[in-house]
């Protein structure tokens, strides 16, 4: 099996036969995580630093207005406290900010869940939106409908989207060896029972 990036195009060998899909998702788990960054907005990286800011100022502060001179207020023992609630806080302003830009390309109210990943305490907001979101969609390269992403084809129009088994023709990834469905043996010269066949315009 042969994997030409450029063209986003997938060859399975099977036997003597040769199936080339064309790839119009892109699942490589390098470049998807970068997506999944990518849809923090640039306010979210603006207040994740503010918090960040205010954490490293409320050191300074308690440090500088200490008259008790309790050896808990020197710097020594705040900085470390406050770099780590810094990043705590960071970490979950960034968060909201993935849920504010991930509601958005699931169909699901931005607003709404922006407000709840804020104002449920304890982060309850945030782990319940990523228990009820959405499956991801995208729109068909053909026939522009809405699809899930992981479809093998366009329920609309037939145009293929991913790898598919072609005994089962269910979606599979493109270096898989064997159908996680079926069993089939992409690499095995056995006979195709069906050769999928995307539909064309
Ligand atoms: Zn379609
Ligand atoms: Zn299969």
């Amino acid at each position: 099996m042969t994997r030409d990036l450029h063209k986003g195009a997938v060859d399975l060998r099977r036997g003597n036969e040769l199936w080339r899909f064309e790839m119009p998702v892109r699942n490589e788990t390098s470049t998807r995580f970068m997506d999944e960054i990518r849809i923090i907005s640039r306010w979210a990286y603006f207040f994740a630093f503010l918090g960040f800011a205010a954490a490293g100022a409320a050191i300074v502060f308690a440090t500088l207005t200490d008259r008790t001179g309790d050896r808990f207020y020197t710097l020594p023992v705040l900085l470390p406290l406050g770099l780590l609630g810094g990043i705590i806080i960071a970490c979950y302003v960034l968060l909201i900010g993935y849920v504010n830009g991930d509601a958005a390309r699931r169909g699901m109210s931005r607003l709404g869940w922006t407000l709840l990943a804020i104002f449920i305490p304890h982060a309850l907001g945030i782990v319940l939106y990523f228990v009820l979101r959405k499956p991801r969609t995208l729109n068909c390269p053909q026939c522009s409908a809405v699809v899930e992403l992981g479809f093998g084809f366009c329920p609309r129009c037939r145009c293929r989207l991913n790898a598919v088994c072609p005994k089962c023709q269910r979606s599979v990834n493109a270096s898989d060896k064997f159908c996680p469905y079926c069993g089939c043996d992409f690499g095995a010269s056995v006979n195709p029972v069906s050769v999928p066949v995307p539909s064309q315009s």
